[in-house]
């Protein structure tokens, strides 16, 4: 039975002012929802469907207590009772109703915002932000103090059971913290004791002044992974304050928004930073949150057995699935549709300034857009191809109450997930995988493997709807050359057909591109998951807790083959790789000598190499293998000979659009179709 799988996870948390039900805190989110239409009904939407899947208590996303902290423009901002009662307290409402808990986070961008008038205990300016800050005054700071204290008492107006103070990925209560951003000579600044009295000051004025029901967490950064911040005994001592001044939960963040070292995206491994997070809990008697990476209950239930933090914070794992407590407390943790952190549709959205969503779950934050329940009629629908597109269509049109039938030419189900697999760092994919698998099961899906759908077959069985999702072939490359045996396919070397040379170039720099050279540079073989040891080597985490910034020398060392990758356009390679991701790539590509060429032609492949023109300078890479990795095109030819036979056909994913296209695209139209039926 469920609860004793995860007794640990599941067991009520007692603050002493309120009880939490479980041990899941759903993680802060900047989610941009509130930018689209109806924001509000949006917000009571998203909330209440994860208060409803079991959470505990949830965090919302980063709310400015004034016009100065917000973190671009239009952003979230509570100063009134009337933004309280008519923007907030129906998110609240709906988040009680469902049955769960809410806080609100109060966010001061400080130097981090994209607004022009930004302050800072400093001028000192963000390596990630063009805009300088303004130093604050003695006095505005004491003003910014009663600023986060009066959102807060507004946030116990408008229903929330509690705020979040948040101080840590380098945010302004952060920059205070730290001397690496305050170089204050007030009592704002200098001793350690003055730099945390900004985060004690609020805490303790916000439970002086609110109800003695309302919940303060205080999210600290458990390690800063920057030059100039905070060694851990000052990090011990803040935890230690704020839990005098009033605090109840002690929240933890990993790294600064600046920091060069990943903190969250897939290359992380699980709870990789739980170190910063164990040797923290020693510090203080209040309950401390673990973060970043956690997305298995297995893993959840782990750290909390082990003793290492008294809650987990989830936030993606709870847009890729807003049941995820529920399921673990039912026994089904096989049914979880699990975060892969790829960051495509929730971070790398954000920093595009679009309304974040999940790949692997397209109504996260589209609530109110999706049908709920079963469709009016039953029918009988035939989806063709077991890729992402048609395994999220054969599902969603299942859970419709359709009979479903998915026929997949290969063996297994997964069409290109199976490729990502075989990237070094993307073993999360087969959660995916698990996942999918798992509801087809479930919901009594035929599915066909082996097997290849014709037009003869289809029409025989009479589908009401058939949904081709055939996908993408790789595109021909045409220059002389093209048959020499250096040459090989992505899905060559990915399957392992082919082993690459010790020379290699690979022609391409998209995603796939991007892949094949981490695959080829890579010490490991793609099977194997990377120890947080290993990962703090290659990027130079330093885990003592005598390390003020948490960092060291990365890794350099070499591999065995020398790349090359290569395109034609004149750009910077890898420039439409994933905001939060393509750095990573970049970095550590860089860092294993992976050569970039832009603005190349290829002349042609022979004995001596590849033989290629940059900037009208003919040159030959004296390279032993040529990956092509240059895009796909639509594999669409059963479609159109189903419309000639007069079927009723929709057509989606790579057999519709093959450029660009992506898992997030690919499970997103075949959700979106299946609503529709
Ligand atoms: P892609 O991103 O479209 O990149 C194709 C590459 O091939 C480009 O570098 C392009 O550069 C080159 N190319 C295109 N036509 C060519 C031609 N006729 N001759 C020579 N070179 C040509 O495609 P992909 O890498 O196959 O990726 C497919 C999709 O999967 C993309 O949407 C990608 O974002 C996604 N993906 C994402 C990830 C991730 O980690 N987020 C990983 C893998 C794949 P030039 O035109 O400049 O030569
Ligand atoms: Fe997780 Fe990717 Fe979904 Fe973001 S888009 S929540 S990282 S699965």
């Amino acid at each position: 039975m469920a609860a004793a799988q995860y007794p640990h996870l599941l067991a009520p948390l007692d603050l002493g002012r309120t009880t939490l039900r479980n041990r899941v805190l759903m993680g802060s989110m900047h989610t941009r929802i509130d930018t689209q239409d109806e924001p509000v009904r949006r917000m009571a939407a998203f909330y209440a469907e994860r208060a409803k899947g079991g959470v505990a208590l949830i965090v919302t996303g980063g709310c400015s207590p004034n016009q100065e902290g917000l973190i671009e423009p239009g952003a979230p901002v509570l100063e009134t009772e009337e933004q309280a009662l008519h923007e907030h307290r129906p998110v609240t409402d709906a988040v009680h109703e469902a049955g769960g808990k809410i806080a609100l986070q109060l966010l001061h961008a400080g130097r981090n915002g994209k607004i022009d008038t930004l302050v800072a205990p400093s001028d000192i300016r963000s390596p990630i932000n063009p805009r300088t800050p303004r130093a604050l005054s003695t006095e505005e700071v004491e003003q910014t103090v009663e600023d986060f204290v009066r959102c807060a008492l507004l946030a116990e107006k408008a229903g929330y059971d509690g705020v979040e103070v948040m101080g840590s990925e380098g945010y302004l209560v952060n920059q205070f913290v730290a001397e690496r951003t305050n170089d204050r000579t007030d009592q704002w600044g200098g001793s350690a004791e003055n730099r945390r009295r900004f985060s004690v000051e609020i805490v303790r004025r916000i439970r002086e002044r609110a109800g003695p029901a309302f919940i303060i967490v205080y999210r600290i950064s458990a390690i800063d992974l920057a030059e100039g911040g905070s060694p851990f005994e000052e990090i011990s001592a803040l935890a230690q304050a704020v839990q005098d001044a009033g605090a109840d939960i002690l929240n933890t963040g990993i790294g600064w928004h600046e920091s060069v070292v990943p903190t969250i995206a897939y290359p992380v491994p699980r709870a990789a930073f739980r170190f910063a997070i164990a040797r923290l809990k020693k510090s203080v008697r209040m309950p401390v949150v673990a973060s970043n990476r956690i997305n298995t209950p297995e893993l959840a239930e782990e750290i909390l057995a082990s003793g290492d933090a008294d809650m987990v914070s989830m936030a993606r794992p709870l847009l890729a699935d807003p049941h995820f407590v529920n399921k673990a407390a039912e026994g089904l943790p096989q049914t979880i549709n699990t975060c892969i952190a790829c960051n495509q549709a929730c971070l790398d959205f954000a920093f595009a300034e679009k309304a974040t969503t999940c790949l692997v779950n397209p109504k996260a934050g589209r609530e109110i857009e999706f049908p709920v329940g079963r469709a009016k009629k039953t029918l009988k629908v035939a989806v063709i191809g077991a890729g992402p597109a048609g395994l999220a269509a054969a599902t969603e049109a299942a859970k419709r109450g359709h009979s479903v039938t998915l026929f997949e030419a290969a063996a297994v189900l997964g069409g290109q997930l199976n490729l990502a697999i075989e990237v070094p760092g993307k073993l999360e994919f087969k959660e995916t995988l698990r996942y999918f698998g798992e509801q087809l099961k479930r919901l009594g899906v035929d599915v066909r493997l082996n097997t290849r759908a014709t037009t003869k077959g289809l029409a025989e069985e009479k589908f009401d709807e058939v949904v081709v999702a055939t996908g993408i072939t790789p595109r021909q490359l045409h220059f002389p050359g093209i048959d020499h045996p250096k040459v090989a396919t992505y899905i060559d070397v990915l399957t392992g057909k082919v082993e690459a040379g010790h020379q290699v170039a690979i022609i391409g720099t998209g995603g796939i591109g991007f892949d094949v050279a981490e695959l080829l540079t890579s010490p490991h073989p793609a099977s194997h998951r990377e120890t947080p040891e290993e990962f703090f080597e290659d990027w130079g985490v330093d885990t003592t807790p005598e390390s003020s910034t948490g960092l060291k020398e990365m890794n350099t060392k070499q591999p065995g083959r020398r790349v090359t990758l290569l395109q034609r356009s004149p750009t910077r390679p890898g420039e439409r790789l994933g905001l939060s991701t393509g750095w990573i790539h970049r970095n550590r590509l860089r860092r294993r000598n992976v050569r970039m060429l832009s603005g190349c032609s290829y002349d042609r492949v022979d004995d001596a190499g590849l033989h290629i023109t940059v900037n009208g300078l003919p040159s030959v890479l004296p390279v032993d293998t040529v990956v092509i990795c240059a895009g796909q095109e639509v594999n669409r030819t059963l479609a159109d000979d189903l419309i000639a036979a007069g079927l009723k056909v929709h057509v989606i994913g790579g057999a519709h659009v093959a450029s660009e296209l992506d898992a997030l695209r690919a499970i997103d139209e075949g959700t979106r179709l299946a609503c529709s039926l």
